[in-house]
């Protein structure tokens, strides 16, 4: 597409709106204009993201569930390596998003500055996206049902992403494997390259999980079986009754040892197979599958094992999503567990249910503070595995927010015990409810719109345990090291 007067005219305002923005976060650092101006430069030329100068090599990540965390691991590991990378990190991953991105990265006069971008694309504005940009790689981290009211079912999704490719002939795919709903991306591109998981000592051969989106062959209708299956529909299937099976890994996770946090990679070359060992940046196989998913997009983008191992050295992950903390002897970890989306909270729960030791669970997952576009919808929570958290190692489950009593009858119905649930009207309360008796760790919950209140809980909980330290030291109890259970002494019996 021609740049014409519309588009001067487009990237120009957007550019002001731009400055403008940044002039008055000087002052107010708590706006938010996140991709204000590419929502400008479209109102004034619709086709901005076709005229627009874009880089020579743009990475796109998509996918429902682990897009921002696999857009941020590759752009850090680009960075890490000496390159500069254009990207939606700050801005939103819909089309306004990605044209904000595209005409802050420019000149005024649309000339691109970057030679790479990486974007992360919300998977209905694909639809929005693709026709004007063909990306040198399209990831997609896995497809599943997702928030009732914004993307319902996966096949709804997998064909807008499939509109939005249609005639794309130039873009490499690289796919999960595991994920047979993804793996129909794009039908007729047939330059792709999958990426997996080889089997764990966790996995099963049947689906648990109350959730399950792919559970038929699609060319007989046959009951898909497994040779692993870690959750869901994630896992390597056959059809007992046709050829039909998950595509070849030519990037294969496999040997994890948590111990030493390491995991090689079988990678299928012309000639043979190559296995190399990287760092494990995580102990949730979620994270693991995004860690896997942003090597096979380097290796496939042209960077050496060597410069991979370094952008894995000392990587942490994004603390918004995930932060481990001792204090005292007790163990907080705040997580992010996405309200409205049963897949994402399945995952959160099992990865609490398998974690060592007792816990306690702050479940605050309260959709309502996402406020405006709120949906009354809550048939989420019963396709929610709620049941994985009536384990023993659970001692305590505290739920607040305006759903509280909704999430309480969804755990009551999973089965736990209502002596281990405690309710109470705001999250604030909690952490003065907490039996400290029991526990080595607690795990507070929260939402994408709630991430100060989880740091207010998180802070809570720390006084409480204060002030149990207090009476302890007052009863002359001898408190030694750190992770002694001192906490769980009769002393603090309350
Ligand atoms: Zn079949």
């Amino acid at each position: 597409m021609k740049k014409d007067f519309k588009f001067y005219f487009a990237q120009f305002s957007s550019k002001c709106v731009y400055g403008l923005i940044k002039f008055v976060k000087l002052f107010k650092k708590s706006l938010n204009g996140s991709h204000y101006p590419g929502k400008i430069a479209l109102k004034f030329d619709k086709d901005f993201l076709g005229k627009i100068e874009k880089p020579e090599k743009i990475i796109c990540v998509t996918g429902t569930n682990g897009k921002t965390t696999t857009a941020n691991m590759i752009i850090d590991a680009l960075e890490k390596n000496g390159f500069e990378v254009l990207n939606n990190k700050l801005g939103s991953n819909i089309q306004a998003g990605i044209a904000c991105a595209l005409s802050t990265g420019a000149t005024i006069t649309g000339k691109t500055k970057y030679d790479i971008a990486v974007f992360e694309v919300d998977e209905r504005s694909s639809i929005k996206v693709y026709p004007y940009i063909e990306p040198t790689i399209i990831l997609c981290t896995n497809l599943f049902r997702d928030s009732m009211k914004r993307n319902a079912h996966p096949e709804f999704i997998l064909d807008i992403i499939n509109q939005g490719l249609e005639g794309n002939t130039t873009t490499k795919f690289v796919l999960n494997a595991d994920d047979l709903i993804s793996c129909q991306i794009a039908p007729e591109n047939k330059n792709k390259v999958y990426f997996g998981m080889d089997a764990l000592l966790t996995d099963t051969t049947e689906c648990h999980n109350i959730v399950n989106d792919f559970a038929n062959c699609p060319k007989c209708g046959s009951k898909l079986r497994y040779n692993y299956l870690k959750y869901h529909h994630i896992g390597n299937a056959f059809c007992p009754n046709c050829d039909f099976e998950s595509p070849e890994a030519k990037y294969l996770g496999t040997n994890f040892d948590f111990n030493k946090m390491k995991y090689s990679m079988i990678e299928t070359l012309k000639d043979g197979k190559k296995q190399t060992e990287y760092n494990l940046i995580t102990d949730s196989v979620v994270n693991i599958y995004n860690q896997i998913a942003t090597t096979a997009c380097l290796k496939e983008f042209g960077l050496s094992d060597i410069e991979i191992k370094k952008a894995f050295d000392d990587y942490k992950l994004v603390e918004s999503r995930y932060k481990e903390e001792d204090y005292n002897g007790l163990t907080i970890k705040t997580m992010l567990a996405k309200g409205q989306n049963a897949v994402a909270c399945s995952r959160v729960f099992d990865y609490i249910k398998t974690d060592s030791g007792n816990k306690a669970v702050m479940l605050n997952l309260d959709d309502f503070y996402d406020a405006k576009t709120s949906s009354e919808n809550i048939c989420w929570l019963y396709d929610t595995d709620y049941e994985l958290l009536n384990d023993p190692s659970i001692k305590q489950i505290c739920i607040a927010g305006k759903r509280r009593m909704d999430h309480y009858m969804r755990c009551l119905i999973a089965g736990i015990p209502k002596e281990k649930i405690t309710v109470c009207e705001y999250e604030e309360e909690e952490p003065a409810l907490l039996n400290f008796n029991k526990i080595d760790k607690v795990f507070v919950l929260y939402d994408v719109y709630t991430i100060p209140m989880a740091m207010k809980v998180k802070e809570g909980i720390k006084e409480q345990v204060d002030i149990i330290l207090e009476k302890l030291e007052k009863n002359h109890v001898k408190i030694s090291g750190n992770n002694d259970k001192d906490l769980t002494s009769e002393e603090t019996k309350k």
